[in-house]
């Protein structure tokens, strides 16, 4: 008998749209979606646990990996490496697992370029980019200078909306994650 390949849902948005909000629900909900584990140079913090958090390597192992192109994406944050393994997502895909992703869109990118079958993009986008200023301003996470890039960057970003499988706008939050939640759903039976 054929095995069934999993979906991957790739979840991209840009930063101050609600994603986490939405994601935080999604992986409450018993959808069998399992997490992609990402390999990080960053040292492993109390309650994480190796390879199931992430994968944690030294600085050398993930230098050794990007040389032998084993990842789809990685990028460098605050000095610390992080990356999607080829390896890791074709194993649980052929074995028919689902993964769910949140990247940004040169992740989202990649993912679609190596799984063009099997990678679907759902973009998150907000109601108007006033309503994404507002909600970036009232999260309060950002200093001023932060703030403003975020903003330039969002604005670039939303430019990208149209190139994606599909575009849920977190207008209400609710309403938007109902419509997340039904859309994961039938991507995934
Ligand atoms: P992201 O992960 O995309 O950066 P967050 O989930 O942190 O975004 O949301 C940014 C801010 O907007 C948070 O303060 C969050 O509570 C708020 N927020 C998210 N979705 C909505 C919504 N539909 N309506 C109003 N506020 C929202």
């Amino acid at each position: 008998m054929e095995e069934k390949v999993g979906k991957l849902i790739v979840i991209v948005a840009p930063s101050g749209t609600g994603k986490s909000s939405l994601m935080r629900r999604l992986k409450e909900e018993d959808l069998l979606l399992d997490e992609s584990i990402s390999y990080t140079t960053r040292p492993i913090r109390p309650g994480e646990t190796d390879g199931k958090d992430y994968f944690f390597v030294s600085q050398d192992e993930f230098k050794k990996m990007i040389d032998n192109d084993e990842f789809i994406e990685w990028f460098l944050v605050h000095g610390d490496y992080k990356g999607t393994s080829k390896k890791f997502v074709e194993k649980k895909v052929n074995k028919g697992h689902n993964l769910i992703f949140d990247l940004d869109i040169q992740g989202t990118d990649a993912m679609k370029k190596f799984f063009p079958h099997q990678a679907v993009a759902i973009f998150i986008k907000p109601p108007s980019f006033e309503v994404l200023k507002q909600r970036l301003e009232g999260r309060g996470t950002e200093s001023k200078e932060a703030l403003s890039i975020r903003l330039e960057n969002a604005k670039k970003e939303l430019e990208r909306s149209d190139d994606f499988d599909h575009v849920v706008v977190n207008d209400d939050l609710d309403r938007a994650y109902e419509e997340l939640y039904g859309l994961v759903k039938k991507l995934i039976s």
